[in-house]
């Protein structure tokens, strides 16, 4: 065994029901007296009631998904005019995404109390948008110093949110096993994280107001974070940014319609991850056990219901081919993307 890992630097709490608590505690060992509030006008109740009693001097609610570059430089401008110390942000990646886009430029820490599955606030990769076109960078400074869980926060996420998320942050845990820097510590944080989604994303369903499932997929979630900022982007995040773009998809709905493509496009060449993938999910392969989780909590299934035009199929498989790891597990061509995509776009069975 050979590998180099990188373990990046992070306090997380996690305590369900206790976010405010916890978000004093650490804005106290911070010494922080000025923080801005981060968080989007539909998560305002939740913000004001996490931040509570709490030295924010600052509410900023101009959240908007991708982080376009104008968003960024007016959060930026009041981070200034306010003299903050400290963002604490309160939302789903759009949110800790606006957070990152302040930390980048003014190295001011994130308190980052997540309200959805997808994770960011675990990596220290920026995204911002400028002209429909996304550019992504990795600089520690974005990497926020605390995660605050609590899911009881989760409870007020729609159904179908919880289940695109939670799937979003399992195809982090999927494409981490053959992501250009894989290792065995992020392969392990990975079928730990694979394991926990699979065990909490049909609770949230079964148990609406609950907050055992949600807890299990929150610290799936994290562990599927801390593996793809390891391990990097693999094939389906290289198609899901390439989809992303191109078409301005929903980012967690359309990682859930492309992951079972990737996996069936990958496991036939990479045998050790398909058994550790089958094994995670308790199943006897790794497709199989992805479409019965899928078939239990009714994921979404069509690119096409998402806004993807078919005629863009072919120009978005010859970007994803140029965007594809050199090392993928199965090689990709222009051919065999576009059959991947085209069965994504229908909501076909992955081949
Ligand atoms: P999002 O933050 O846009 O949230 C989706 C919707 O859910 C929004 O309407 C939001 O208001 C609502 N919402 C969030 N939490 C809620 C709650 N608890 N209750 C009710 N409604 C709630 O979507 P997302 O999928 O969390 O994040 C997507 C963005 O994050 C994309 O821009 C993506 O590129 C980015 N991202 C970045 C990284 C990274 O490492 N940099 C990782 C994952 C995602």
């Amino acid at each position: 065994m050979r590998f180099n890992h990188e373990t990046l630097g992070q306090r997380v709490r996690f305590a369900s029901g206790q976010a405010r608590e916890s978000l004093a505690a650490e804005l106290d060992l911070l010494g922080s007296a000025r923080a801005m509030l981060i968080a989007g006008t539909e998560e305002r109740e939740l913000a004001e009631r996490v931040t509570a009693g709490l030295p924010v001097v600052v509410h900023h609610d101009e959240v908007v998904m991708h982080v376009p570059t104008d968003v960024a430089r007016r959060a930026r401008e009041v981070a200034t005019e306010h003299q903050v110390d400290v963002i604490v942000s309160v939302g789903g990646g759009s949110t800790t995404g606006l957070a990152k886009a302040v930390a980048l430029t003014s190295g001011i820490p994130i308190v980052a109390v997540p309200t959805t599955y997808a994770g960011s606030e675990a990596t220290n990769v920026w995204g911002m948008t400028e002209s429909a076109k996304k550019t992504t960078g990795v600089d520690d400074r974005v990497l926020p110093r605390t995660v605050i869980y609590d899911a009881s926060l989760m409870l007020s996420l729609p159904q179908h949110l919880s289940i695109a998320s939670g799937l979003n942050a399992l195809a982090h845990c999927v494409d981490s096993m053959w992501a250009p820097r894989a290792d065995p510590i992020n392969a392990a944080l990975a079928v730990e994280g694979i394991r926990a989604l699979n065990l909490g994303l049909p609770a949230i369903l079964d148990d609406p107001s609950g907050l055992d499932g949600r807890e299990q997929a929150l610290y799936g979630a994290y562990l599927a974070a801390v593996a793809f900022a390891s391990a990097g982007s693999g094939l389906h995040h290289k198609i899901c940014h390439v989809l992303g773009g191109m078409f301005d998809l929903p980012h967690a709905q359309t990682h859930a319609v492309v992951l079972p493509h990737v996996l069936a496009f990958n496991v036939p060449a990479a045998p050790e991850a398909a058994e550790r993938i089958a094994s995670a999910f308790g199943s006897a392969t790794a497709v199989a056990g992805l479409a019965t989780l899928r078939d239990r909590i009714d994921a979404p299934t069509a690119l096409r219901d998402y806004g993807m035009p078919e005629d863009g199929i072919e120009q978005a498989a010859r970007a994803v081919v140029e965007a594809a790891p050199k090392d993928n597990p199965t090689d990709v061509t222009v051919e065999n993307i576009t059959t991947l995509l085209q069965a994504a776009w229908e909501g076909a069975e992955p081949r």
